[in-house]
């Protein structure tokens, strides 16, 4: 394997059943359509980045959400212990993103100029724009970024050969995606860039937004950067365990391969 070709694991932590019009600006017809909750795990023969940081159990009690799973036990499921990562990419500041901020003591963050100045800046006045973000969060990113351990990103940047971040912004302000060359092509993982599957084939917009314009236009970044539509990985949706193989077997539901071929659908 070159050393820019990765493995990588999608990690399922937590569930929320919940309404499908909960889903989309200008709701859904549909009855239910539960989110899931994911870490990623892109593993190089070199390197090993772990996208997102999940929630904890008291964070899912406070905001009504399942932990099925810690996120340490599912990385640790992938061959990944958290306590030797060296590089965490953060999508962006977002509870269900950048929780658990204490399980990677080695690592150095990755994180957008624009989403760190969102998340500490005049915007966080608004309950409206708040809602999404948990002050404690945001104040760990700080203390880390005075530790020396915060490495700011602006627009499309390099992380490593074969890793790549892009700002899309529109549900957070410096929202991010991040872009992994595989075995099988360039894979995005999207992370809340679409939540569901649904979202970017029908160009529809999740209500917690910043900027809706950009979500969409979003949408053809997301297509640019990837190989095909079927290298898009959204960040909440229940089909990528059903798509994606195990790991390996045991972990069916729970910690899926990226970089494998996905079944037709
Ligand atoms: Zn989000
Ligand atoms: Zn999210």
């Amino acid at each position: 394997m070159s050393e820019d070709i990765y493995d990588i694991f999608a990690v399922h932590y937590g569930h929320h059943d919940r309404p499908a019009t909960d889903n989309y600006i200008g709701g859904d017809t549909h009855d239910l359509q539960p989110l899931d909750y994911y870490v990623w795990a892109i593993v190089g023969e070199k390197r090993t980045f772990v996208l997102d940081t999940g929630f904890d159990e008291a964070m899912g009690k406070k905001r009504k959400r399942t932990l099925v799973r810690p996120i340490a036990d599912g990385l640790k499921a992938a061959g990944v212990d958290p306590a030797k990562v060296e590089d965490v990419i953060l999508s962006h500041l977002h509870y269900d993103h950048c929780g658990n901020y204490d399980a990677f003591p080695r690592a150095k963050y990755h994180i957008q100029d624009t989403e760190m100045a969102y998340a500490t800046g005049r915007c966080m006045c608004h309950a409206f724009l708040k809602t999404p973000f948990e002050e404690e969060d945001v104040v760990a990113v700080v203390r880390k970024l005075y530790a020396g351990r915060v490495r700011f990103h602006d627009g499309d940047s390099e992380v490593a050969p074969g890793v790549t971040v892009h700002k899309i912004g529109g549900h957070s302000k410096g929202l991010q995606c991040v872009r992994v060359k595989t075995r099988r092509g360039h894979v995005v993982l999207a992370s809340d860039c679409t939540h569901l599957y649904a979202h970017l084939a029908t160009g529809r917009v999740f209500p917690t937004t910043y900027n809706p314009a950009e979500v969409v236009e979003g949408y053809d970044t997301l297509r640019r950067l990837a190989t095909s539509d079927r290298h898009v990985i959204p960040g909440h949706d229940p089909e990528v365990l059903k798509r994606y193989p195990a790991a390996k077997s045991g972990l069916e539901g729970w910690v899926v391969r990226l970089d494998a071929e996905p079944r037709q659908t």
